[in-house]
């Protein structure tokens, strides 16, 4: 712990000072509402992602649950130019247009790339701020067990969204 740390609180400016930074601030919080940044489990793989998503949603297919090895995927749609990628990044074709990415090291599973489609899910719970983003449906539930059930109200469908 630095000693300086107390005193740059305290001289930090008084409330009523705060009009003269504003302008940096709303800034700042434009920039990160616009970005967000994950990884996977080790730290070797990285993503950082621009731009808002084209959704949020809650996959219950069997592909998915079999990729994971978990119950559900909750994944945050991006375009697949508004996603940077880095470290040890393997990929496994699920289906012939479905590519899931994953860290060669950890195994933690990070992405799902459609690239005929130009889009890449990114899995809610690899992102730095988990609860960044709340999903606003939930598809595929035909393939959802029995014991799971979904009381958040969201609409869900039994197989892919219309539209
Ligand atoms: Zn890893
Ligand atoms: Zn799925």
């Amino acid at each position: 712990m630095r000693r300086t740390s107390g005193r740059e609180c305290r001289d930090e400016p008084a409330p009523h000072d705060g009009r003269r930074f504003s302008p940096r601030r709303t800034r700042t919080e434009d920039s990160v509402t616009a970005s967000f940044s994950g990884g996977c489990l080790c730290g070797a793989c990285r993503y950082t992602a621009h731009g808002e998503p084209i959704n949020v949603r809650v996959c219950h297919c069997r592909s998915c649950q079999k990729a994971l090895g978990a119950t559900f995927n909750a994944r945050v749609l991006m375009p697949r130019a508004a996603v940077e990628l880095g470290g040890p990044i393997g990929w496994a074709r699920s289906s012939p247009e479905l590519a899931r990415g994953f860290c060669t090291l950890c195994g933690s599973t990070l992405f799902s790339e459609r690239a005929v489609r130009g889009w890449i899910g990114i899995t809610l719970a690899s992102l730095d701020e988990p609860e960044r983003f709340t999903p606003t449906e939930h598809i595929w539930t035909s393939s959802k067990p029995a014991w799971l059930q979904l009381a958040d109200g969201l609409p869900h469908y039994p197989e892919a969204p219309p539209g």
